[in-house]
């Protein structure tokens, strides 16, 4: 190897200490590289898990499928574990692998820029970092979306959206009204029913919803997941393989057996489980399953139909001091609204202010909406990778295994860097645009582009996600094809 070839030593900054940014510090120190920092703007790590703790929070994959997997965790409570699990989880391999000690909390970084080959980092209290390679970890479901609704701020009782939950509030008794009927309103309505006065549950627009249990694991077979590691390993491997053939087939072609399957799995769940016709008619979607974010439930149905529940489907008007006023006149009065109506899935890494290597900020680069070569690199910022960047596959998955195989291709990429093979490296302009050009033409052909309105459309109704099968994006993940990469030596 030449001097000029010589392995250089790389200072890496992640930002986001939830799931992708803490993969990202293990990944590196496993890779040999330990001089790197993550900077996270919270005082906690754990991101989604960190900041979504409402009553009923759960994974919607299964718990053995949602962890890393080099950390499997015997000790799931459940098939589909609760949110605060999950958290302790991600705490507890932050501590193992010791990264919790390399997170610098409460620095939210405000500003990258990519100055005579580095990158130049300003965080909001005004302190200074460089670094060879940038790590976006910043997550997908991070800014919560609020709606505009006339008359909001002059509610008398408490509303927050369910990534704020007011957890000392009160509900035993309380009159709630949940507006949204994403996986989120409805884990919501099914954790409350039992325990307060009233629940309304103020849909838009109604959900397909999938039928499935959650047992919890016995100590026994606890035990054996302990004793048997292969066991969680044989449970990973038919979840991801489910999830490949059985779940990202379907969504990528409407008329496959697969997405048949689940639509009649759907359609039985409401004719068997709702017996009052009209509310089961209130509750039919007027479009195709997994159009919109499958919801999974093992109960909703019946906890909608308790008497301490109600589907309110007239549109709302306006929020009044005591409660919500409905299209139809009538007041339903509340103590409680909670917003559960998602995340802005657009913004990603901003309000970060990024410039990239020729003084274009990454607003004007995203200006009609954000895109990147394989939703990991942004052409004319070097070095900059992203986790869950735009475009990538979401859905019904477990995005641990999404960000994993990300992450696999980003270590190659920066190993590039590392052996001094390019000492700046970022997709080429033309390769993002045609790869941009022929996902949005494989997009125009899925489940998602069938009639329904969901945060997975863009500005123009093309679906922002990974259109093609999930062996495609293993493919893809398994190395970067060089040729669409600008390499500077
Ligand atoms: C309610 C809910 C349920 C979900 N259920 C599932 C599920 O069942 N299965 C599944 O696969 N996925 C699920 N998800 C998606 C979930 O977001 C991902 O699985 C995963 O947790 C994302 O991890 P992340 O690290 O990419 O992002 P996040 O967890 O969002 O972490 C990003 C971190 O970056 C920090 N950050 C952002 N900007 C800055 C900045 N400028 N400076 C410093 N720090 C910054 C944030 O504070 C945060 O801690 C769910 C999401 C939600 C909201």
């Amino acid at each position: 190897m030449s001097e000029e070839n010589a392995a250089r030593d790389l200072r890496v900054v992640i930002i986001g200490a939830g799931m992708a940014g803490l993969l990202s510090a293990i990944e590196l120190r496993k890779a040999g590289i330990t001089d790197y920092v993550i900077y996270e703007k919270a005082d906690r790590l754990g991101g989604t898990w960190r900041e979504n703790r409402y009553p009923g929070i759960a994974c919607d994959v299964p718990s053995h499928f949602y962890c890393y997997s080099f950390a499997p965790n015997p000790d799931w409570s459940h098939q589909f574990s609760p949110g605060a699990e999950i958290q302790a989880y991600f705490e507890n391999v932050a501590r193992t692998y010791g990264v919790d000690r390399e997170i610098r909390f409460g620095e939210e970084i405000t500003r990258c820029e990519f100055v005579d080959g580095r990158w130049r980092i300003t965080t909001k209290g005004g302190s200074e970092d460089e670094a060879d390679v940038v790590i976006a970890a910043t997550g997908v479901l991070h800014h919560p979306n609020i709606p505009e609704i006339p008359g909001l701020e002059t509610f008398e009782g408490s509303s927050f959206h369910s990534a704020r939950w007011e957890e000392a509030l009160p509900l035993d008794g309380k009159r709630v009204g949940v507006i949204g009927t994403g996986s989120t309103g409805v884990q919501i309505v099914s954790a409350l029913v039992d325990r307060v006065a009233k629940v309304s549950l103020f849909q838009r627009t109604a959900q397909w919803v999938l039928r499935q249990e959650n047992p919890a694991f016995s100590d026994a077979e606890k035990a054996a997941f302990r004793a048997h590691p292969e066991q969680i390993e044989a449970i990973r491997e038919e979840a991801s393989e489910m999830f490949a053939q059985g779940f990202a087939n379907a969504v990528i072609d409407p008329d496959s057996e697969q997405l048949r399957g689940i639509e009649e799995a759907c359609r039985q769940n409401l004719e068997e489980t709702v017996t009052d016709p009209e509310l089961r008619e209130r509750l039919r979607p007027d479009y195709r399953a997994a159009c919109k974010r499958l919801v999974i439930s093992p109960d909703f149905y019946e906890s909608i139909q308790k008497p301490t529940a109600e589907l309110v489907t007239d549109e709302i008007e306006r929020v009044e001091p005591s409660g919500i006023r409905t299209r139809d006149g009538r007041l339903h009065e509340l103590d409680v609204i909670v917003l559960a109506t998602g995340f802005r899935a657009d913004r990603f890494m901003r309000p970060m202010e990024i410039i990239s290597r020729s003084g274009k900020r990454l607003d004007e680069i995203w200006a009609q909406r954000p895109s990147a070569y394989l939703s990991i690199s942004v052409p004319d910022l070097p070095n900059f990778f992203m986790l869950n960047g735009p475009n990538g596959p979401v859905g019904n998955f477990s995005l641990i295994e999404i960000a994993e195989l990300q992450f696999g291709y980003i270590m190659q990429l920066v190993d590039m860097i590392r052996s001094a093979k390019c000492r700046e490296i970022s997709a080429s302009a033309a390769a993002t645009s045609n790869f941009d050009a022929e996902r949005v033409e494989a997009a125009k052909s899925t489940i998602w582009t069938t009639g329904c309105r969901s945060w997975y459309l863009d500005d123009r109704g093309i679906p922002a996600t990974w259109p093609w099968t999930f062996d495609r994006f293993r493919e893809e993940m398994s190395a970067p094809d060089l040729d669409d990469y600008d390499c500077i030596d």
